[in-house]
């Protein structure tokens, strides 16, 4: 039986920063990740020659988050490729233009601008419950505006309904860029790759005596009377019916990273009070997750008529009501495939609850991959394609109304001393890379009873 201060379940964003902030703090930390690889569902992994991205695409973090964890731990998170326009598709005109082309009135931009800046975080709570078109109709009846804001929320959050977006979430994001980096919007392309990027974290647990074990399913988290007793690593079965504990890790603190879909599949939901595991059984729901259709296409000729490294969106396709965004990977990336080909990556969302059902998964395709040619005819001329379902796992818990904040279940496993829950999918703000970092050093944090000087006042939960 091995003994260490914490146990990490996962070694996605969550458990890696987690992993990592604690090493650097002094703790002995294991991190038990169930595949084969590090990243969780932003893994790159490699298909054919090209490096292919389960999740992540772009790191939406102006400085403030994962990428100070980053450098509290010795390592550099490098910022690459920006993207700072917003190519649109008009689907009523058929054609692609710009988000500039909407928004003539500059004066009402910044007139929401001084607004978002001007409300403050304890006031942004409040609208938990109310969509973000709400929230912009106080200030502006700019219908540019009220798109730009939208159409920045269908390539961040992705709801199959992306005009029911939850003001609170969306404005918080907005509001941080903002103040950060003087942008609506501000993403970037990690400039070691998100292969490197996960083995970066890794490697600063690791070197300061940590371990991140891969193929390393966590079996149960042992608790009694309220208390960690440890984390049993079931024995790989050498009968169907094998059934015992295995190796136990004897522990007082678990950081489980696991989303809410997957989070009773280790933790013992009698350990918890029924209002705290129902809500995370709202939450699990086929309905509320993020689910899409992503494509990968590679060309010998670029397809786009902008600069490569912009994301361009739309709200529907041709044939399919599939709010999505697709970029050009090689203005990202140039070596994550083969010499002389473009890797275009791109997605359209479906809903969540039907995507179990395979004939209207495979009809959706068809139609948005019908769709996708005619916005960009080039990609006909393809060289190689991959499709791919987003939904186990999927994106995350999509960001509608009181379906965030204050709505999901905090964080702090209540009843279970040193139980907690690091992910977006909990209590957070907003989804992806980033989030889960934070939502990782909100743990850590409470964990060791005091704020980590590199974070300052900035932004956790
Ligand atoms: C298609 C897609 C596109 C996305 N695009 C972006 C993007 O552009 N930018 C962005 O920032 N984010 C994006 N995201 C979201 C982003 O990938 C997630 O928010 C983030 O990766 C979540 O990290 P996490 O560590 O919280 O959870 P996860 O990555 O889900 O990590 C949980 C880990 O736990 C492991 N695990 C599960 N069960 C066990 C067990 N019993 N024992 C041990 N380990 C276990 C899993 O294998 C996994 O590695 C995208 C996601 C998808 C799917």
């Amino acid at each position: 039986m091995s003994k260490c201060d914490v146990v990490v379940i996962g070694a996605g964003a969550a458990g890696l920063s987690a992993g990592a902030l604690l090493a650097a703090e002094g703790k002995s930390v294991q991190v038990l990740e169930r595949s084969p690889h590090l990243g969780g569902r932003a893994l790159a992994v490699e298909d054919e020659g090209f490096a292919v991205n389960l999740g992540g695409h772009l790191i939406e973090d102006a400085g403030s988050g994962i990428t100070k964890v980053f450098e509290h731990v010795g390592k550099e998170l490098i910022h690459g490729s920006v993207s700072k326009e917003m190519p649109v598709w008009d689907n009523e005109k058929r054609k692609w233009g710009s988000i500039r082309d909407r928004m003539p009135n500059k004066t009402e931009v910044k007139k929401v601008i001084k607004a978002l800046t001007e409300t403050s975080w304890d006031e942004l709570e409040e609208w938990d419950d109310r969509p973000l078109r709400q929230w912009l109709l106080q200030h502006t009846s700019d219908q540019g505006v009220i798109d730009l804001y939208e159409f920045i929320s269908v390539l961040e959050c992705l709801t199959d309904e992306w005009w029911d977006h939850s003001a609170s979430d969306n404005l918080w994001v907005r509001k941080m860029h903002y103040e950060e980096a003087r942008m609506a919007a501000y993403s970037c392309w990690p400039g070691q790759g998100w292969a490197q990027l996960w083995q970066d974290l890794a490697d600063a647990i690791t070197e300061r005596g940590g371990s991140v074990r891969l193929n390393t399913s966590a079996g149960r988290v042992l608790i009694e009377d309220g208390k960690i007793l440890g984390v049993t690593i079931p024995h790989e079965a050498s009968v169907p019916n094998a059934y015992d504990d295995g190796e136990v890790i004897e522990t007082d603190c678990v950081i489980s990273t696991l989303p809410v879909w997957d989070v009773f599949k280790v933790v013992p939901e009698s350990a918890l009070p029924d209002w705290y595991s129902q809500q995370i059984r709202y939450l699990s729901q086929d309905r509320w997750r993020v689910s899409w259709l992503n494509l990968y296409i590679a060309t010998e000729e670029p397809v786009t008529m902008w600069d490569p490294k912009e994301l361009a969106t739309w709200t529907a396709t041709p044939h399919s009501e599939t709010p999505g965004y697709m970029y050009d990977q090689a203005a990202m990336d140039p070596d994550s495939f083969p010499d002389g080909v473009h890797l275009h990556c791109m997605g359209g969302v479906i809903p969540g609850a039907l995507a179990r059902d395979t004939d209207y998964v495979r009809d959706m395709f068809d139609r948005f991959e019908a769709g996708i040619y005619e916005m960009y005819p080039g990609l006909k001329n393809s060289v190689w394609k991959r499709r791919g379902l987003v939904f186990d796992p999927a994106f995350g818990v999509i960001q509608k109304p009181m379906l965030v904040g204050s709505f999901r279940p905090d964080w702090r496993a209540p009843t279970v001393d040193g139980l907690y829950f690091a992910s977006e999918t909990f209590k957070s703000r907003g989804i992806g890379t980033d989030r889960s970092a934070r939502a990782a050093l909100s743990c850590v944090e409470h964990y060791l009873g005091r704020r980590i000087a590199t974070f300052g006042d900035g932004w956790r939960y």
